[in-house]
C-alpha cells in the first residue's frame, strides 16, 4: 500500500488560549484556537482552565462562563 500524499495538507501546530499546543493535520500552516481537548470541559469532563495572562478571562466573558 502506498500512502497518498496531499501537497497542501501537512502537520500544523495549533496553539490554544490555555497555552497548550498540539499538532494536527491541516491545510493551514498555523492555527490559533481558544479551546482545545486539553481544557474544554466537554472533553475533560471538568473545568481545567490555566490562566494565560488574562486571555482566559476574555474567553470566559466572550462565552458567558
Ligand atoms: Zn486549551
Amino acid at each position: 500500500m502506498k500512502e497518498a500524499i496531499q501537497p497542501k495538507y501537512h502537520v500544523t501546530t495549533v496553539t490554544c488560549a490555555c497555552g497548550n499546543t498540539f499538532e494536527t493535520g491541516s491545510v493551514k500552516q498555523e492555527l490559533r484556537v481558544e479551546i482545545c481537548s486539553n481544557c474544554h470541559p466537554f472533553f475533560t469532563g471538568k473545568q481545567k482552565f490555566v490562566d494565560a495572562g488574562g486571555r482566559v478571562d476574555k474567553f470566559k466573558k466572550k462565552y458567558g462562563i
